[in-house]
């Protein structure tokens, strides 16, 4: 094993906690945090936000959000993704170690699959 140091203050915190996250057995979500709106986890039965380092309880179907519309929500969401595969995509250039750069692969090729259905969403909506 080799020790945590400084070399690592370019990553993000929050990208680093997910792919401790992975690394541990967890599975990412298609769920965003309703709080900051990064991707959830599933850790062993518990769903965990990685941004907020904290367990998620979330209140779904609870009523109509007034304020926010659909297609605001998956910008939005849209906009968070694209941040998080700019962050990952600059760690993996710089990456050397094979078991993180399949990490961070991973969390990338995640992200973009939920791009994918967030695109299809939109298309629907406004199509409609
Ligand atoms: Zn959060």
């Amino acid at each position: 094993m080799r020790q945590q140091s400084g070399d690592v203050s370019l990553v993000s915190e929050d990208v680093k906690r997910m792919a401790d996250l992975l690394k541990s057995g967890a599975t990412m979500l298609s769920d965003t945090c309703p709080v900051c709106g990064s991707p959830l986890f599933k850790v062993k039965g518990d769903i965990f936000c990685a941004k907020c380092n904290k367990p998620v309880v979330y209140a779904r179907a609870t009523g109509p959000q007034a304020t926010v519309s659909p297609s605001m929500l998956l910008e939005s969401v849209e906009q968070t993704i694209i941040g998080k595969i700019t962050e990952t995509n600059e760690l993996l250039k710089l990456e050397k170690d094979p078991e993180k750069l399949s990490i961070y692969s991973n969390l990338v090729f995640g992200w973009l699959s939920m791009l994918e259905k967030i695109r299809n969403l939109k298309g629907n909506l406004s199509n409609l």
